[in-house]
């Protein structure tokens, strides 16, 4: 296919969404990334022309975006599955460049470790979402299997995973990017949302000191907790009637199961601080400030619980063919 025919019989091409906060200066000379300056202001940098793709993937090799003139690239390479092999995410990496793409993220997946990882590397299936009777929880639209074992969703509460997402975003920086973008940014809120979890050690543990902090004793009280220090809230839950992922997904829905507004705040906020830890870790390693993007899909209130966190949100928004 000549290269400037636009390959819209396979490929998929994904507009990214690009919603810059803060909005700090009115940029008028042409957009250039000073490697110098120690600040990225995404509002100075992004011009009305740019042409922000988040691809990494499904749109194939770079080069067949050539026609649109990409200089953003919103998504990235994500470097899950590479972390021993950073050779080739530098190799995809230069790739973009060398197309003159100037903002370039890179993609890190905050849902699994992915089932190839969890089998290679059995621990990280000790570090993933579980639902009050303890089952593993699968992100519904995920169906791989590799040798039996499935893509668990990871819990952005336990150290362990929490490590290997920050293993993810450091190889992503080193590789060559200058931004940061996060899909399913909202960890394991998202799996207290929706998939009725997670209640590991480390998420009640966290749920006890956040409890702690947020409310008096007299309040807690009022809440039904006499006595903090001994708060097991996995426990409290199946006393009080709901042992199984159906009892407790019947007991969310009748809202009564307690203190589970407060345990979904815990979880949103803790989401959030990860976000925000992510983004000033990949800023350390770069020695600059790095625009950090979440896939706030649809624009939900749920998905824009960080927005004041993120610099950009970058979404699936259409599909050509
Ligand atoms: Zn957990």
């Amino acid at each position: 296919m000549p290269r400037h025919k636009l390959p819209v019989r396979t490929a998929e091409y994904f507009l990214a969404l690009l919603l810059c906060t803060p909005f700090t200066s009115s940029a008028t000379e042409p957009a250039t990334l000073d490697n110098h300056q120690n600040t990225i202001s995404l509002s100075g940098l992004l011009q009305h022309s740019d042409i922000a793709l988040m691809p990494e993937g499904t749109n194939g090799p770079p080069d067949t975006m050539l026609p649109l003139k990409p200089t953003v690239v919103a998504w990235g390479n994500d470097a899950v599955g590479l972390l021993t092999r950073p050779e080739v995410l530098k190799k995809r990496t230069d790739a973009y460049r060398q197309l003159g793409i100037k903002l370039l993220a890179c993609n890190v997946w905050m849902l699994t470790a992915t089932d190839r990882v969890l089998y290679d590397q059995p621990q990280y299936q000790h570090a993933t979402c579980v639902d009050i009777a303890g089952t593993r929880v699968v992100p519904p639209w995920l169906d791989s299997n590799y040798k039996g074992v499935k893509p668990y969703w990871g819990c952005t509460n336990h150290p362990l995973f929490r490590q290997q997402v920050i293993a993810r975003a450091k190889a992503g920086i080193n590789a060559g990017a200058n931004m940061l973008h996060l899909d399913d940014h909202l960890g394991t809120y998202a799996a207290a949302q929706f998939e009725g979890a997670c209640f590991c050690d480390h998420c009640v543990r966290a749920f006890r000191d956040w409890l702690s902090e947020q409310y008096s004793p007299d309040e807690l009280k009022a809440l039904g907790v006499e006595e903090i220090e001994s708060l097991d809230y996995r426990q409290l839950v199946q006393d009080a009637g709901f042992q199984t992922l159906a009892e407790y997904r019947k007991g969310t829905w009748a809202k009564k199961v307690p203190l589970h507004d407060q345990f979904l705040a815990f979880q949103r906020e803790a989401a959030g601080a990860f976000v925000k830890e992510l983004g000033d870790i990949a800023a350390e390693l770069a020695g600059r400030d790095v625009p950090v993007g979440v896939n706030a899909f649809n624009l939900s209130p749920t998905q824009l619980s960080d927005a004041h966190i993120a610099d950009f949100f970058c979404q699936r928004s259409g599909t050509l063919r």
